[in-house]
């Protein structure tokens, strides 16, 4: 019998198909690893309402070979506008700011479950039955040379890496790392969907809008499914209640106009007119500064679960993962030297951006929203050209495709 000299394909095992893990199935199936996902819930479920994707994202997802997917579930915003609580009136961030940077400030606007499936479809294109649903994991660890998923039903599926990527209380982390204590911001958060054929004209247009007022923000964009559109909304606010931190736990409608009381009608309306409404505390945990343990290693929430004010979460997990991928395919045959390569590559970038988005509360949220006098110039002053630039540009220049590893 001859023997085939065709070396065993390196072998990733990833807990939980949420955007980091399947981003990553999809990187490595395509360079030719042997993948495996573990994931808890019993089938794909709709989770999260809208996501944009920036430059710095969609660049992960065109090396994927996913641009005519992701142009097909988009709804291209005309503008980026900061608006008055209470009036609505417009400031331009695209149109008359972020233009001059020469760095590409366009965002994709899509349903996270629509995203969730171009992304699933094209991993079972390569690999049917790559995903594993309705299984739990409850951690992993590096034993004889080989890394292990531990499940809740008490196997362990063993592989040459494994990734966390079972998000913002991840099993995958507590078990290398240690539990990470999570302390609330001092906002609550609310996510909502409103079908377009139930709001006013107004909100037809295209626009990527962020409210702002003196103790809560609104950002509200359109985005579809199958032709029907929707607005998707997500709200923070200042409150000394704790909410659980979980994206799935429902809201009281009375209790969403309560928090929005003087509020202007159109997002009240967006909250009456939501099929659902969820409500959650935001919660921050410490910074990482080791990803990666032996052959274990972490993506997206489960290693740097931010803040949604700079819209990175998504956009830092697409990164991760294409860099993991690339730092794995330089060294198949070093697993710990690979990971060692992602943690130096990843680690003060993620950090940065979880640190940055953090400080936005501070600048969304101001007294001097009370008013529309000192409001109109506050908006003007924090929402200017530098000042967009500033914010943005380093995010949205990073390239996960062709920076060193
Ligand atoms: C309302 C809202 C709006 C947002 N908007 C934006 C935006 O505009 N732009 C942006 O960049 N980011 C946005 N984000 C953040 C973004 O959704 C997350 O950062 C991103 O989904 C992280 O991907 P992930 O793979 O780490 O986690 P997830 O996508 O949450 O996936 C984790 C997966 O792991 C599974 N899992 C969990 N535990 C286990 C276990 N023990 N065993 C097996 N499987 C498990 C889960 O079921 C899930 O499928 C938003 C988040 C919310 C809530």
């Amino acid at each position: 019998m001859t023997q085939s000299n065709t070396p065993r394909k390196p072998h990733a095992i990833i807990s939980g198909a949420g955007m980091g893990g399947l981003t990553l199935a999809l990187a490595l199936l395509q360079k030719g690893f042997e993948v495996d996902i573990y994931e808890q819930s019993p089938e794909l479920r709709e989770v999260g309402a809208g996501l944009w994707i920036s430059a710095n994202g969609s660049r992960v997802m065109e090396k994927l070979g996913l641009k005519k997917e992701l142009q097909a579930i988009n709804l291209d915003p005309e503008d980026r506008v900061i608006r008055f609580w209470k009036t609505g009136e417009e400031h331009s961030v695209y149109n008359r700011g972020a233009t001059d940077s020469k760095v590409d400030h366009t965002l994709i606007q899509v349903l996270r479950a629509e995203l969730q499936r171009i992304l699933y479809e094209a991993v079972i294109a390569i690999k049917p039955g790559a995903v594993h649903f309705g299984v739990r994991a409850v951690g992993a660890e590096t034993m004889d040379g080989r890394a292990r998923l531990l499940l809740d039903d008490g196997r362990a599926i063993e592989g040459d890496v494994v990734v966390g990527s079972d998000g913002a209380h991840s099993q995958v982390r507590q078990s290398i790392f240690g539990a990470a204590p999570a302390r609330y911001t001092g906002a609550n958060a609310w996510r909502g969907l409103a079908s377009m054929a139930r709001l006013k004209p107004q909100h037809q247009r295209a626009l990527a809008s962020t409210w702002v007022g003196p103790t809560a923000h609104v950002t509200t964009y359109p985005v579809q499914r199958g032709g029907e559109q929707f607005v998707s909304f997500s709200a923070q606010v200042d409150s000394e209640v704790w909410q659980t931190e979980s994206w799935s736990e429902r809201g009281e409608l009375s209790d969403a106009l309560r928090d929005f009381e003087g509020w202007n009608q159109d997002i009240l309306d967006l909250f009456i007119n939501s099929e659902n409404l969820f409500r959650w505390g935001l919660f921050v945990r410490d910074p990482l500064d080791r990803w990666s343990r032996g052959r274990v290693t972490l993506v997206g929430d489960a290693c740097h679960s931010m803040t949604p004010y700079l819209g990175m979460g998504v956009n830092m997990t697409f990164e991760d993962a294409y860099v993991l991928a690339r730092c794995l395919e330089a060294q198949p045959e070093g697993v710990e030297a690979a990971l060692e390569r992602y943690d130096s590559a990843r680690i003060a970038r993620a950090n940065r951006t979880k640190a940055s988005s953090l400080e936005m509360l501070k600048v969304f949220h101001d007294p001097a929203l009370e008013r529309i006098d000192t409001g109109r110039s506050y908006i003007e002053r924090n929402w200017s050209p530098e000042a967009v630039r500033q914010r943005y540009d380093w995010l949205l220049a990073y390239d996960a495709t062709a920076v060193e590893v």
